[in-house]
């Protein structure tokens, strides 16, 4: 590398051609999920002989990249998702944005990828939330930020690429309970799987999505919202969704949700909801819990609720599940008590309206 000590730095070039205001508040009057996009993003490029170079927050827009770039071939892709928002009193603040930058690099280890210093990562977001900080919708929406890397090196053979894109692109996003909470039909899928011990499981990589999607399909089929996946090894136990972790409230007020080992995406949602839920004396149990036992539970009475969590729908409860072989209810198929509460819980934190004990929520200094 020419000089490792100094920190990259992005250069920034203001977009020539912002959307007109008009057009962007027009557009905020339906805001979906990942459809619109604010007017610049971050990008800096890496190779093996330079490290970190060339940042840049410039106009958003398209990349040009060889036919034979290796993401196109081999997959070397990884990426993070978080939110940006506008608090009652008009700061901007993320939450656990470190948490993001952590997890992106263990992704990029298991990709062979190289590192992004954290620091970069974070200027990176910074920057970008600053200069398209009138794209954070007010009131109950917010700016979803997706950053991502992906192999660049034209070659075809198959090792780690010597060349990498890293860029961060953001998009306003709406409430994601627009007709209020309403409870989602999961699909299990006993054929499919996500993960497989010595996988790519815990890594936020677009292959695992890749792989994903045919299960997903197959739910829609079956007039499923999502698809909850099964492990690879025994197809029995209860791992996560394509891209939730999730949680089972039972009778007794305890809670349960699948331990971490590799072949689920350790979610930073998941982890501040089983901190939450301690921090009030509830018990989470962090067990295996299978199919069979999920069944029996939702039959019996035992399981009162179920709930799917992640950045981008924050908490959605569970309400009914159909499988090959039929099909339950859980409580009375609406999202329950326990899960309306918890999300309210974290949102507020999340939103910056109420108080932050764990120091959860950064600010971004000087919007
Ligand atoms: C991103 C993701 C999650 C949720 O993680 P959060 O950090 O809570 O957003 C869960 N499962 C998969 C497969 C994911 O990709």
């Amino acid at each position: 590398m020419s000089d490792a000590s100094a920190k990259p730095e992005f250069t920034i070039k203001p977009n020539a051609n912002p959307m007109p205001e008009a057009d962007r508040l027009e557009a905020f009057k339906a805001l979906g999920f990942g459809t619109l996009f604010s007017d610049h993003m971050a990008v800096m490029h890496w190779n093996v002989v330079k490290g970190w170079h060339s940042g840049e927050i410039t106009a958003r827009g398209p990349f040009a990249i060889d036919p034979a770039a290796a993401v196109l071939h081999y997959a070397q892709e990884i990426f993070e998702g978080m939110k940006a928002y506008r608090t009652p009193d008009g700061r901007v603040v993320l939450f656990r944005p470190e948490e993001n930058a952590r997890r992106f690099n263990e992704s990029a280890r298991r990709m062979a990828m190289p590192e992004i210093p954290e620091e970069v990562f974070m200027e990176a977001i910074d920057r970008l939330v600053t200069i398209d900080a009138k794209w954070i919708p007010e009131g109950e929406g917010s700016l979803y930020l997706r950053p991502f890397m992906f192999a660049s090196e034209a070659f075809l053979g198959v090792r780690p690429a010597r060349d990498y894109i890293f860029c961060v692109i953001a998009s306003p996003v709406g409430p994601y309970f627009k007709g209020g909470a309403k409870a989602v039909k999961i699909w299990v899928s006993e054929h499919y799987t996500r993960a497989a011990p010595g996988g790519t499981g815990a890594a936020k990589c677009g292959g695992n999505y890749a792989a994903s999607l045919i299960a997903q399909q197959e739910a829609v089929e079956h007039g499923c919202d999502q698809v909850a996946f099964l492990d690879a090894a025994e197809h029995k136990w209860l791992e996560e969704l394509g891209g939730m972790n999730v949680f089972f409230v039972m009778e007794d007020g305890s809670l349960v949700t699948p331990p971490l080992g590799g072949t689920i995406l350790p979610g930073i949602t998941r982890n501040s909801l089983v901190t939450l839920l301690k921090d009030q004396g509830i018990t989470v149990h962090e067990r295996p819990y299978s199919f069979a036992e999920w069944q029996a539970d939702a039959t019996s009475g035992r399981l009162k609720e179920a709930f799917a969590c992640g950045t981008a729908a924050v908490v959605a409860g569970i309400g009914e599940v159909k499988f090959s072989g039929g099909g339950f209810t859980i409580g009375n198929g609406e999202t329950g008590p326990t899960t309306l509460k918890i999300r309210e819980q974290l949102v507020s934190i999340q939103r910056g309206q109420t108080n932050d004990p764990h120091g959860w929520v950064r600010q971004i200094a000087g919007i």
